[in-house]
């Protein structure tokens, strides 16, 4: 009886085995799928409604129409007044600069948005468990008026990257990072976008408390970053302009040129300022000599080691020859 049973089994086995084998390299096919599917669908199910928004929402309230306005602004600039005229318009690296700024404007972005936005949850969560405050609820400003949102926003932002540029001249390992943007040799607006993706983390780790508290309006936080954008563009760019009076609160191009200038006249540098000036005065970090236009040569020292190629400047600070 015994026997026939097991007999029986083998012969179910037999009969049913390919079948059996099949299911089972079919389930595992669809678990490997499967497993890959399932974060391209959340990341399409979180694609599409930004999307959908981005078609819905007025061009003026979107940041890449400001993106691309910033832009030709500048270029038609640098075309009617340019200051080093001798610079071409398809100068040296300016099809790397294109591959910038669309990696910095967007790809990496997004990429940064995604896990940021994991980060923060994982952070209020533990936060939360310990009966802390999460810092999106601090909401500092969220009575006041809007202009005076937006004036702490953007005194305080302004100020917190001031330093956080600073400390990418004058912390060694930061600075790995950071050169990236002064092996510019011909300074444009597309050269703004030319910066390594550990910096936006470094800048958007350490800027991210001061700024969160603050709990500023939508409105506010798309004006500052259209006007940042307008403003970097333009301390960029191969025109010669500065501020008049204004000189000694506001950056401007003939000032920032002196930042990428190769010799160094303070500690790690000069002129860290991004769309203020001010900081740089009154720290003493400031450089603008009057008798001199322009840098003789821009870059860093030792920029010869420095690599050319894409992909090894990607990698650069984490592998270096
Ligand atoms: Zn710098
Ligand atoms: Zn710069």
């Amino acid at each position: 009886m015994k026997y026939t049973f097991i007999k029986l089994n083998l012969s179910v086995f037999a009969h049913y085995g390919p079948h059996l084998l099949f299911t089972f390299v079919f389930c595992c096919g669809f678990e490997l799928i499967h497993n890959f599917a399932v974060p391209c669908r959340n990341f399409l199910r979180w694609l599409v409604p930004c999307a959908f928004i981005l078609k819905t929402m007025p061009v003026y309230l979107q940041y890449y129409f400001w993106l691309i306005a910033a832009s030709l602004s500048c270029f038609l600039l640098e075309r009617l007044h340019p200051w080093r005229k001798q610079q071409k318009v398809l100068r040296k690296g300016i099809w790397q600069d294109l591959f910038w700024l669309a990696f910095n404007g967007h790809f990496f972005g997004l990429l940064f948005a995604i896990v940021a936005g994991k980060l923060v949850i994982g952070l209020n969560s533990v936060l939360y468990s310990w009966g802390w405050p999460v810092p999106q609820d601090i909401v500092l400003l969220i009575a006041a008026p809007l202009w005076v949102q937006f004036i702490v926003f953007f005194l305080l932002k302004d100020f917190v990257e001031w330093n956080i540029h600073r400390m990418l001249h004058n912390v060694p390992w930061l600075w790995e990072f950071h050169k990236l943007h002064h092996s510019i040799r011909e300074l444009d607006w597309l050269g703004n976008f030319r910066f390594h993706w550990g910096e936006v983390i470094v800048y958007k780790t350490l800027s991210y408390l001061p700024l969160i508290i603050l709990g500023v309006d939508a409105t506010v936080l798309l004006i500052i970053a259209v006007l940042w954008t307008f403003m970097l563009n333009l301390n960029h760019s191969n025109i010669k302009f500065n501020w008049g009076p204004l000189r000694y609160i506001l950056n401007s191009s003939a000032m920032h040129v002196w930042h990428h200038d190769e010799e160094l006249h303070g500690k790690g540098g000069q002129n860290f300022g991004q769309v203020l000036s001010i900081w740089d005065w009154l720290f003493k970090t400031a450089y603008w000599p009057e008798d001199e236009q322009q840098p003789k040569q821009l870059g860093f020292a030792n920029q010869s080691r420095y690599p050319k190629g894409l992909i090894r400047r990607l990698l650069y600070p984490f592998w270096k020859k």
